[in-house]
């Protein structure tokens, strides 16, 4: 039997859709528009790409985007005073800090520099803080795109044995405390995990976020289990792959998200939908 492939560019076109008439409503209401600030450094390409993404959803679902583009020599004050003044800045309800930033940079301080109640990446302490408290606060975008992708499956989480591979305070470690709060039992692995293929083999869900092409063989995956691929991998002949075998894990998994077209576009429309949060909490 074929797994079920978890069709996330479908998915995120209905949330986006949701997020547009909820943005619609939110504009009679208070009389204005969602903004979310863009802050790019440097001229790294992929980065480039994603922002772009970011900005044609923004236009799509109505927030206004504004880009704050600065060179990729720009010192780490320069960048702190920039997100210090979006942070000040009424018509701002949201700031997003491209990563990775040049090196040079200590992306730490400049992100916790972010106000709380605008930090649409989540990735501010008191909003990880209040994830690991409650579950509440502002997610990490790929990690509640990643739950999304689980629910839409009609799998229940609860009971079941999740596998999340790596520890980034990015996509991991959130992605695994979002699977906790939905009472699964969850295990985390990283890169000095001893026989990792053994723990993915218990596995009911498995989340890869390797950063490897390919690296979770299809033979690692129980059978009928929900396999979600985050991993963004750039092939020598240009294509992109994840970091699960797809081929191999396809017809063994019970479902499998594809890259691309899977967790990708639904961390865009989860940030669409925190920055209407964002601007709904700040009114
Ligand atoms: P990262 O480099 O910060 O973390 C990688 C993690 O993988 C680390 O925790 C490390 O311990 C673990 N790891 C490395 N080698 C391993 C091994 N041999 N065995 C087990 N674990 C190992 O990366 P990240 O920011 O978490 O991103 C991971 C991947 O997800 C990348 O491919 C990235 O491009 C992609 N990504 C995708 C999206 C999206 O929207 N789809 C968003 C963010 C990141």
């Amino acid at each position: 039997m074929s797994g079920r492939i978890i069709d996330g560019t479908a998915l995120a076109r209905r949330i986006r859709q949701e997020v547009k008439e909820q943005v619609d409503a939110f504009r009679r209401d208070a009389g204005r528009v969602p903004g979310l600030a863009v802050v790019l450094v440097g001229d790294d390409p992929a980065s480039q790409v994603y922002v772009r993404t970011k900005e044609r959803a923004c236009g799509e679902v109505g927030i206004r985007s504004q880009r704050h583009h600065l060179p990729g020599d720009a010192t780490q004050k320069e960048v702190l005073e920039l997100v210090e003044g979006l942070g000040k800045d009424d018509t701002v309800d949201g700031i997003l800090v491209q990563l990775p930033l040049p090196r040079g940079l200590d992306p730490q301080p400049i992100l916790h520099a972010v106000p709380p109640a605008k930090d649409v990446d989540g990735f501010h302490p008191y909003n990880l803080g209040r994830l690991t408290e409650s579950g509440e606060g502002i997610h990490p975008c790929t990690a509640a795109g990643v739950m999304e992708l689980i629910r839409s499956t009609g799998v229940e989480i609860e009971g079941k044995r999740a596998v999340v591979i790596g520890r980034s305070t990015i996509v991991g470690k959130p992605t695994a405390l979002l699977l906790l709060h939905a009472n699964a039992t969850v295990t985390v692995c990283h890169s000095r995990t001893a026989d990792l293929a053994a723990h993915v083999r218990e596995a009911d869900i498995v989340v890869a976020a390797v950063g490897r092409p390919r690296f979770v063989r299809g033979d690692w995956i129980k059978p009928g289990a929900v396999v979600i691929d985050v991993g963004i991998n750039r092939l020598d002949d240009g294509k992109l792959c994840g970091d699960v075998d797809f081929e191999g894990a396809k017809d063994v998994a019970g479902y499998i998200t594809p890259v691309p077209g899977g967790v990708g576009p639904m961390t865009v429309a989860m940030l669409m939908r925190n920055t209407l949060a964002a601007a709904r909490a700040r009114g």
